[in-house]
């Protein structure tokens, strides 16, 4: 049942419309402006028959103060009044009034204009509850994105970022820096005998030493220095305005690092080393062959002794 406010400074006119709407509606009744504001405020009637021409406050006065708050602003309102010519009737529109009916009228042509405006009012407040629904969704959807984003880009064990991910952060920053004639220093960084790690401790302790491992290389460097999980148990890293010198004592710092940490498994403690191999990124040769400029001098160190550092070129 809907809830209709009929205002009208004529209490019989009152009585005449509520007949012809019969009882299909709860109504309530205002015969002043002021009276009508109060109610409107305290009951929110689904529709308001309004008059126009009322001693205090005005009909059109009326209107447009509903109109201009938000709680009544929806509140459709049809004015009846015996006001005809046109441009009272522009008038009425411009209040806000969504209707007009000009006395003397029909009952069923007011109960038809009622039913249509009870119903536009409806369908407006479920558009606004699906819309509030989809914004909600949508936001939604966009958190489970971004995090769906960061997952694609996160190795699952470290946390570093993971190989593809790497290879386009490199080719931004290759071409950023490559404008700025700036450079970059890979260090590829591969544990010593990890498998040993696994066949002596488990794969357990080998995941937890790879997330050990990680952490530590994170303390060595910058911010703007990118590590990710290349490999099973090697580590590429861009360092981005660092040359060749710079990445070296980067790649020893982690190298030692590494050999001087404890690392804890259960009630044990495990010596780990790393050989590192470094490069200067060459913008003639490309990322790839600057990456395996990196994987040639760590090939080198593995074949020399294993925890160590060397660069390619080797310094003289
Ligand atoms: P080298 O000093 O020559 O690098 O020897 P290595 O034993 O470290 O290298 P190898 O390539 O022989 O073995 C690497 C091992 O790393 C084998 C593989 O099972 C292990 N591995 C790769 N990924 C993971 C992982 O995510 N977790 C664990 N626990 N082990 C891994
Ligand atoms: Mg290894
Ligand atoms: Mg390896």
């Amino acid at each position: 049942m809907s809830r209709i406010l009929i205002v009208d400074d004529s209490p019989v006119e009152i009585k005449i419309i509520k007949r012809l709407l019969g009882d299909e509606h709860e109504i309530l009744e205002a015969t002043s402006g002021q009276g009508a504001i109060e109610l409107i405020n305290e009951t929110m009637p689904d529709l308001i028959l309004l008059d126009i021409i009322m001693p205090g406050m005005d009909g059109l006065s009326i209107c447009k103060m509903l109109k201009s708050q938000s709680a009544t602003h929806d509140i459709p309102v049809i004015f009846i009044t015996s006001v005809s010519a046109s441009r009272d009737v522009v008038k009425g529109f411009e209040a806000g009034g969504q209707d007009y009916i000009i006395k003397p009228f029909h009952s069923s042509e007011l109960r038809a204009r009622i039913k249509v405006h009870l119903e536009l009012k409806k369908s407006k407040e479920t558009l606004l509850e699906y819309a509030k629904e989809l914004k909600a969704k949508n936001q939604e959807l966009n958190g489970l994105l971004a995090k769906l984003e960061a997952t694609a880009m996160t190795d699952f064990l470290t946390g570093l970022v993971n190989r593809r991910h790497m290879t386009q952060q490199i080719k931004t920053k290759a071409t950023g820096l490559h404008i700025n004639q700036d450079k970059i220093t890979f260090i590829l960084a591969d544990i010593d005998d990890f498998k040993r790690v696994n066949d002596n401790y488990g794969h357990d302790c080998g995941d937890l030493v790879l997330k050990d491992v990680a952490d530590m290389m994170k303390s060595v460097v910058r911010g703007e220095d990118v590590i990710a999980r290349w490999g099973g148990e090697e580590f590429l890293l861009m360092l981005p305005g660092i040359d060749l010198e710079g990445g070296k004592s980067i790649a020893e710092r982690i190298r030692q690092g590494i050999e001087t940490a404890d690392f804890r498994y259960q009630e044990k403690i495990l010596s780990i080393t790393m050989t590192l191999g470094v490069a200067e990124l060459d913008q003639n040769l490309g990322i790839d062959a600057s990456i395996k400029k990196a994987d040639e001098a760590l090939y080198k160190g593995k074949h020399k002794s294993k925890n160590c550092v060397v660069s390619n070129p080797c310094a003289v």
